[in-house]
């Protein structure tokens, strides 16, 4: 159903680096709605990058997300756009938010990689997203952690754009986001907008106009 994802195909953007099969998708049909349908994208859970378990008990909030914040992690902008760079990120991320921050857990809900691959960040987050009814409690923005769902990106973007095959994969997962938890488009912000940072850097905070225009297109599909 995604047609940016064969369109990076045909340009041979993905074409032999086995990374097609990393952010592969399948459609969902959405009950009630005619004829619409959702690219749910491949997330990879806390199990399969074999993250630590949480030092602490998270909270399971018994109500929908109503906001998307989006960051970076403002980590070296790799060229490794492997599965297996994707996991070692999220351990890397895990275990300075763990050890360096005292967290329970990663800060943030989900991670997205510069290769293009959708990851779970705090144990339970994938569960409550396809619940589309529950939250988990997270540690990526005060005054935010307990509505809105904290998307980290691989990568540092004060000056430099996300490689396409991340902004594609963040395209797609927050239409899933907005899908599963009915939150509108304009609910698509920048870590920015809510606390005194510079996250999500300038140049991607300078997308998100267009972040949220092509979700908006990909809800509509
Ligand atoms: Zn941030």
């Amino acid at each position: 159903m995604d047609v940016d994802l064969h369109a990076l195909n045909r340009r041979g953007f993905l074409r032999g680096t086995g990374l097609a099969a990393g952010v592969g998708i399948a459609a969902l049909a959405v009950p009630g709605i005619s004829g619409a349908a959702v690219a749910v994208p491949r997330i990879y859970s806390c199990d399969e990058w074999a993250a630590r378990p949480p030092s602490d008990t998270l909270a399971v909030l018994d109500h929908p997300a109503n906001r998307i914040l989006v960051h970076h992690i403002a980590s070296a902008n790799s060229t490794d756009y492997s599965r297996a760079h994707a996991f070692q990120i999220c351990r890397d991320n895990q275990a300075d938010h763990m050890d360096n921050n005292t967290w329970a857990d990663t800060g943030q809900h989900f991670t997205i990689s510069r290769g293009g691959y959708s990851l779970e960040g705090r144990h339970g987050s994938l569960d409550t997203l396809r619940s589309g009814n529950k939250i988990v409690r997270a540690a990526h923005c005060p005054g935010q952690n307990e509505n809105a769902i904290g998307i980290e990106n691989e990568g540092l973007y004060t000056a430099v754009e996300p490689p396409q095959a991340q902004w594609k994969a963040l395209v797609v997962f927050c239409a899933y986001v907005c899908k599963q938890y009915g939150i509108p488009v304009e609910e698509i912000k920048g870590h920015r907008d809510f606390y005194n940072t510079e996250c999500p850097g300038e140049a991607l905070y300078a997308k998100l106009p267009q972040l949220r225009k092509e979700v908006a297109l990909a809800l509509k599909r």
